[in-house]
């Protein structure tokens, strides 16, 4: 399995941590190592693709999405144009 390290901010504690994320997981459920506290930094997943994530077929997916970013802040203010 093909994946990488992505940092997140704990939704609970607010203490960054890093979380291995297979590819093409673009909803991952990180849990905090400091409170013990999962979440989802990208949104809960959608049924359909709880689903598809479910079979254990080991092999690169042929098309992955464009892995969400992480790592940008999540609090990070837009600046009006
Ligand atoms: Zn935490």
């Amino acid at each position: 399995m093909t994946g990488q390290r992505h940092k997140f901010s704990c939704a609970s504690c607010g203490k960054p941590f890093t979380y291995w994320v297979v590819d093409g997981n673009s909803h991952p459920k990180p849990k905090c190592y400091f409170c013990g506290k999962d979440f989802y930094p990208n949104g809960e997943p959608p049924k359909e693709e709880a689903a598809a994530a479910a079979p254990a077929v080991v092999g690169a997916p042929a098309v992955v999405g464009a892995p969400a970013v992480v790592g940008a802040p999540a609090a990070a203010p837009e600046k009006p144009a």
